[in-house]
């Protein structure tokens, strides 16, 4: 039996596990960290279960069918509820919106905001449902080998979107500011500012409105333990706390991986390490990016996330809450342009346990509060302590409440944890952004050209960041696995 060895364990590397594991490999996976699940591992403290990142669960067709590729359902590992209201929004004015759970009332609630809005908001939503159907049953599984992989009978017509933005289409059918804001918050998923982004990704407002927000009861971690429990039914191995030092070569073919120090061989390796820091394990000449490649792309932001528990329930929030009270375009020019603490921060706040009890002790409230920030920035105990003080100052004057004196466990994590724990390039949080210079084949690739039998999957491949992708960009690994590596085993595509 042929061994695969995949470093690191998020979802990218779960996904590939599977997949590897039920075309017949023998799969090893190895995760510096003391737990699985990469980004989105969870920890837990006083009582409170804190999911350490991905908090929103979109697009519930992708893990429906990565599990139905098993012959599996979600409903086999977690327990899925539909979010409604999906997300509160805070504005400038001590205006809220709620973004309910179902397409009839969000069209009645445009329409309230700006009269005829409505009709506007259908054409929008039928043309990302278009790009969505095609990107999703088709497009997004692709490897990115070729410019002629985007070219289906859907995308020829729809050429334009790919050079307009999709800050451009919103702007041309709505004029109310915080309608804008509401349609250009789900690009910035894909880690750049909306001006940057192809109009064709308005399918993530399609993702955002029509598919809603899920929440697996127990948490986001529910996931990683699904993956982890199919796995093992698949027989994949994973090895926590072995920390991967060096891909080993010899005639310029990947052999096996120095793990704490020993060397294990084996016959292919996979890494969904970040591709950057990947590329620091082989000799300077067997890598694909230069230094100049690296610092010439544009990386989704970094972030500032605390994990806090409060002594008491909170009142005028909602599970999910933006806010939007701050100059959304200062912020995005602070992260993107000229890379700065930001002074006038927006910033997002989950609050889990008021869905599910299970993620705190009972009267008290589990939240995560997140600021995005420019990839590379230092960071400083005394930067997130002046952060945290701002954050909760907003949050007490926006709900009306007191907080400060109700925080009973506090933990911060930013741009040098990310570096030190994920071996994150310049402390991205997720990954590489989907702008059009970095959208398909235009990403780092899967298939190492200057190192046989080594492959790359996770959020700076194809397709690019969140967790769907995470989980489509496994699939897509494996199979070139199969497809490039001649072996004994008979495949057929998984
Ligand atoms: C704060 C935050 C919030 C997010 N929110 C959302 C959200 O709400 N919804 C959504 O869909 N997506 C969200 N995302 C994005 C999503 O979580 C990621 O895109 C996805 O989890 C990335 O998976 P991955 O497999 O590419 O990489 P990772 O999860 O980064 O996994 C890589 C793994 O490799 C390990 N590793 C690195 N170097 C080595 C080494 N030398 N040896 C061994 N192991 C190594 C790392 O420790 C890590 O475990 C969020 C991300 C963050 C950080």
């Amino acid at each position: 039996m042929k061994n695969v060895q995949i470093i690191g364990s998020g979802f990218s590397s779960l996904s590939a596990a599977c997949y590897l594991a039920k075309a017949g490999y023998s799969v090893d996976v190895y995760e510096k960290n003391d737990s699985l699940g990469g980004r989105a591992r969870a920890f837990q403290q006083d009582g409170f279960t804190f999911d350490m990142g991905p908090s929103w669960y979109w697009m519930p067709d992708i893990f429906e069918r990565f599990f139905h590729d098993f012959g599996k359902k979600t409903s086999d590992y977690y327990e899925l509820v539909r979010l409604n209201p999906a997300y509160k929004v805070f504005f400038e004015d001590n205006e809220t919106v709620e973004i309910p759970g179902s397409i009839e009332d969000i069209y009645t609630l445009f329409d309230s905001i700006e009269p005829g809005s409505a009709s506007n908001l259908e054409k929008f939503i039928n043309s990302a449902a278009f790009n969505y159907k095609a990107s999703m049953d088709e497009l997004v599984y692709r490897p990115g080998n070729s410019i002629l992989e985007l070219v289906t009978p859907q995308t020829v017509t729809r050429v334009n979107q790919f050079f307009s933005t999709v800050r451009s289409a919103i702007r041309r059918d709505f004029t109310n500011p915080k309608l804008i804001k509401i349609l250009e918050f789900p690009v910035l998923f894909l880690g750049a500012k909306p001006e940057n982004t192809p109009a064709f990704y308005n399918f993530m407002n399609y993702a955002d409105l029509v598919l809603g927000t899920w929440y697996p009861m127990g948490g986001m971690y529910k996931i990683v333990e699904g993956m982890i429990e199919l796995g093992k039914e698949l027989g994949v191995n994973y090895h926590t706390n072995a920390q991967i030092e060096e891909i080993i070569t010899s005639d310029n073919t990947a052999v096996g991986l120095r793990i704490n120090g020993l060397v294990e061989y084996s016959d292919i390796v996979l890494s969904g390490a970040d591709y950057h820091h990947t590329e620091q394990l082989l000799n300077p000449d067997s890598r694909m990016y230069t230094e100049d490649y690296w610092a010439s792309r544009t990386f989704a932001p970094s972030a500032l996330i605390f994990y806090v528990g409060f002594d008491k329930k909170l009142y005028n929030v909602r599970h999910h809450n933006l806010f939007f009270d701050e100059d959304f375009d200062q912020h995005a020019v602070q992260i993107y342009d000229t890379p700065s603490w930001p002074d006038d921060p927006l910033f997002y706040t989950c609050f889990p346990s008021i869905t599910d009890p299970s993620v705190a002790p009972e009267g008290k409230e589990n939240a995560f509060f997140l600021i995005p920030l420019a990839p590379g920035i230092e960071d400083s105990e005394e930067r997130r302590q002046h952060y945290f003080d701002l954050v909760m100052s907003r949050l007490e004057t926006l709900t009306n409440q007191s907080l400060k004196e109700h925080v009973i466990y506090n933990k911060s994590f930013c741009v040098d944890d990310f570096k030190s724990q994920y071996n994150s390039y310049k402390g991205n949080a997720y990954g590489m952004a989907n702008t059009l210079k970095q959208t398909a084949f235009l990403r780092p690739k899967i298939k190492s050209k200057k190192v046989d039998h080594l492959f790359f999957t996770g959020q700076l491949t194809v397709p690019g960041p969140g967790v769907p992708p995470a989980l489509i960009s496994g699939k897509i690994s494996a199979n070139q696995i199969l497809k490039n590596v001649k072996h004994e085993l008979k495949h057929a595509n998984i």
